[in-house]
C-alpha cells in the first residue's frame, strides 16, 4: 500500500507530466472506481478541463482543474501511468480510467485490486470532502505543532501505535513509518499514550517529522516494487531501522529486531531500546 511519501512522489510525477494539459476525453472502464458524480456525468464534466495543479492532502491526490477538483485515492494498488502520443499504450484488464489530453498524450489509472476511488467536488471544495476533512495536520513543522500533539496524547490511554495510525493526531503515518518513528523515539508500540512523559512525546514529535521528511526526500520506499507516476519502480529506498528488519541487529544496540502484532498490524521493534511500560 502506498504511504504518504510514495503518494507525494506520484504527485510530483503528475505535476511534471500533466500540469497544463487539457482533457479531451475520459473513459471509465470500471464504474465503481468513480464515487461521485455518476459515471456519465464524471466523463462529461471533465471534457475541456485543464490540469492547473496536482496537490496532496494525506494520501489523497487532489487534481485542481479549471472548474472542479478531482480527488483520487490509490488505496492498495492504484497507479497512474503516463503515455506520450507516440507510445504504445497497453490497455489491460487493470486499466480502469483513461484520460486523453488534447495533445494526444494520455494518463491511465490502473488498479489490480479496484479499491481506489475518484470523486469530483466543486472547485476548491475538496478539503471539505469527508475523508479529507477529518485528517490531522500534515507532518511538517509549519502546520504540525508540539503542544496540541502532547495534549492529545496525554488525554488518551490507547496504545501509541494504533493512535498514530488513526491519522487524526497527525496524518501520514502508515504501518512502515509508524514503526520507524517509534524506533527512532525509542518507544514501545504498545505503550499507552498517557504514560509517555513530555520528553518522550517531544522526541516522538521530532521523529515523526524526521522520518516522514526523509522518506519524502527519498521518494518513498519500495517495499513491494511500487511504481511511480512514470511507471518505473522508485529508484530510491529509505534505509529502514525497524520495519521488515525481523531478526536483524538493531542499528543502535545490536539486539535482534522482533515482530509482534499490534492492533492486527505486523509491528517491528527493538526489545532493548523500546521497553514496554504501562500504568
Ligand atoms: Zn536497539
Amino acid at each position: 500500500m502506498p504511504e504518504l511519501p510514495e503518494v507525494e512522489t506520484v504527485r510530483k510525477g503528475l505535476v511534471r507530466l500533466i500540469q497544463g494539459k487539457t482533457i479531451e476525453k475520459v473513459t471509465v472502464r470500471w464504474p465503481r472506481i468513480i464515487e461521485s458524480p455518476e459515471v456519465t456525468q464524471f466523463q462529461t464534466l471533465l471534457i475541456g478541463q485543464t490540469i492547473e495543479d496536482v496537490q496532496r492532502r494525506g494520501k489523497f491526490l487532489i487534481f485542481k482543474l479549471t472548474d472542479v477538483d478531482m480527488i483520487s485515492h490509490l488505496r492498495m494498488e492504484g497507479k497512474y501511468e503516463f503515455y506520450s502520443a507516440t507510445d504504445n499504450q497497453t490497455l489491460d484488464k487493470h486499466t480502469h480510467v483513461v484520460f486523453v489530453f488534447t495533445d494526444g498524450t494520455s494518463l491511465h489509472y490502473n488498479d489490480v485490486r479496484k479499491f481506489g476511488r475518484m470523486t469530483l467536488t466543486e472547485k476548491d471544495q475538496s478539503l471539505s470532502y469527508k475523508g479529507i476533512r477529518q485528517l490531522g495536520p500534515e507532518p511538517v513543522p509549519e502546520v504540525f505543532f508540539l503542544t496540541p500533539f502532547q495534549e492529545k496524547l496525554r488525554r488518551s490511554s490507547k496504545a501509541i501505535k494504533p493512535l498514530l495510525l488513526d491519522q487524526k493526531l497527525v496524518t501520514g503515518l502508515g504501518n512502515i513509518y509508524v514503526d520507524e518513528a517509534l524506533w527512532e523515539a525509542q518507544i514501545h508500540p504498545e505503550t499507552p499514550a498517557n504514560v509517555l512523559d513530555e520528553a518522550e512525546t517531544e522526541c516522538l514529535y521530532q521523529a515523526i517529522i524526521d522520518v516522514l521528511g526523509r522518506a519524502v526526500e527519498a521518494g518513498g520506499t519500495t517495499i513491494r516494487t511500487y511504481a511511480n507516476a512514470l511507471g518505473e519502480a522508485g529508484k530510491f529506498q529509505l534505509s529502514l531501522n525497524a520495519y521488515g528488519q525481523t531478526g536483524l541487529p538493531c542499528s543502535r544496540c545490536g539486539t535482534p529486531i522482533v515482530k509482534i502484532k499490534v492492533a492486527q498490524r505486523g509491528t517491528h521493534y527493538c526489545p532493548t531500546c523500546q521497553v514496554w511500560r504501562g500504568r
